[in-house]
């Protein structure tokens, strides 16, 4: 009978565990070996209890566009482990997904209970084993080929190996491969926020604006902003993170932050619109009387306060320089960043076993036959979503897959 050790009990490690024992049948035994006390332990405190399970992305070349790390590499994984592939296999165990208005998609019961309950009545069904407090310290390969998995609790002797330890933060996650020579890519954190300290935004903690667009040097992504006590959040700014994730920790988080609040609007547009305002709100102070909505009143007083415009100043007589600091406060305002704090709902690792020591086809390692990878331990990592769990999903099917199918 094949022995499959399938090490760390968390999303990918049970997904793969789950598939290839379904697979394997009595050819094979599947035992999962978790440092920790319990399992899954990511997935029940994952979308604030509520476990954002996928993102709803109807094809892989969409799908890839969310991984800062992964990215194209992904498209034959998730050509064979799409988002529909995990609508479905939750939906044939009776778990029903719903899809929010940006894509995430939550069980309808909102409770992450229900992704722990479904995949560990499925691991029972499929005879999976599994024990807690069973850390791998290494892993040795035996003159006859064969791995012996070395652990807190013994030896166990295996025909192949899959690694699902998580995100390379943890020096755990490396340990058991390491002694076989693999190579990682160091770990730096992705989907962060900016701390800033700037008078333009004091007192504005909580303002939100829809859609902005934020930029250092070549990278840059939109989407809300949300003002912080520490500084600037939401969607647009972690996805930010996450492509800059190993170029900011170069420049230590401190760096220039430029914010465009109106982005779809160009310059002469903008100049336009204060033209017509002017002559539409002649007496009226700009201060209180912005053409554009979108951009909350509280902030529209600081930036023009931020352009040297005084209080009382009349639209009828603002001035040429006004106007020109004005638009620069809007369309591309500066703010120094001065380190970054962790998103408190959803956070990943960047760095792990690189791609290309991995053959994509199987998650096995070109170097190292019989140890497989799945899950955040890859140098993949995608933004906020449910990104992160499809990714685990997916590598951990294929790599199930391949385990099952060895000779
Ligand atoms: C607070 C929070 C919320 C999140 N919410 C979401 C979300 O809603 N949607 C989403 O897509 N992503 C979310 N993520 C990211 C997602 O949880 C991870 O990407 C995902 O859990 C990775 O799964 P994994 O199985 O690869 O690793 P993990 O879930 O980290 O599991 C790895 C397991 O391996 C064990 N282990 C490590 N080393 C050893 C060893 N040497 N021996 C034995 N066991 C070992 C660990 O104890 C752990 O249990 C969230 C992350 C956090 C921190």
């Amino acid at each position: 009978m094949r022995e499959v050790i399938v090490i760390g009990g968390g999303a990918a490690g049970f997904f793969a565990a789950i598939h290839c024992a379904e697979l394997m049948g009595s050819a094979g035994r599947v035992r999962i070996l978790e440092k920790g006390p319990d399992l899954l332990t990511k997935v029940r405190i994952s979308g604030g209890g509520r476990c954002n399970v996928t993102h709803a992305c109807e094809t892989a070349r969409e799908l890839v566009s969310y991984y800062p790390r992964g990215h194209k590499s992904l498209m034959g994984t998730f050509s064979r482990w799409g988002t529909q592939h995990t609508i479905d296999w939750f939906a044939q165990r009776g778990v029903e997904l719903k899809t929010e208005s940006d894509g995430r998609m939550f069980p309808i019961t909102d409770s992450s209970h229900t992704i722990i309950e479904t995949l560990m009545t499925a691991a029972q069904e499929a005879g999976v084993t599994w024990q807690t407090r069973c850390g791998v310290d290494f892993i040795e390969r035996r003159g006859d080929g064969a791995l012996t998995v070395v652990t807190s609790d013994g030896d166990i002797t295996a025909d192949a190996v899959l690694v699902a330890t998580g995100g390379v933060r943890s020096k755990d996650a490396m340990r058991p491969t390491e002694s076989l020579g693999q190579a990682f890519d160091s770990a730096v954190p992705s989907l962060f926020t900016f701390k800033l300290n700037d008078p333009r935004l004091d007192g504005l903690q909580g303002l939100s604006v829809e859609n902005v667009k934020v930029k250092t040097g070549k990278l840059e992504a939109s989407g809300p902003l949300l003002v912080t006590h520490w500084g600037v959040s939401g969607p647009g700014i972690l996805k930010l993170s996450a492509w800059g994730a190993r170029q900011l920790a170069e420049v230590d988080y401190c760096f220039t932050l430029q914010v465009n609040w109106l982005p779809h609007i160009n310059e002469q547009e903008l100049k336009q619109a204060f033209l017509k305002t002017r002559t539409e709100y002649g007496k009226r102070r700009i201060i209180n009387e912005r053409p554009f909505s979108e951009i909350p009143k509280r902030l529209w007083a600081s930036l023009c306060a931020a352009s040297g415009i005084p209080e009382d100043t009349q639209w009828s007589s603002i001035s040429k320089a006004h106007m020109t600091a004005l638009s620069r406060e809007l369309l591309n305002g500066q703010y120094q960043v001065e380190g970054k704090s962790l998103n408190k709902d959803e956070f990943v690792t960047c760095g792990g076993v690189p791609l290309k020591s991995v053959n994509l086809k199987t998650m096995e390692s070109k170097d190292i036959p019989g140890i497989y990878y799945a899950g955040e331990v890859l140098d993949i990592d995608g933004v906020t979503g449910g990104y992160n769990f499809q990714a685990a999903w997916a590598t951990g099917r294929i790599a199930a897959e391949a385990i099952a199918k060895r000779d």
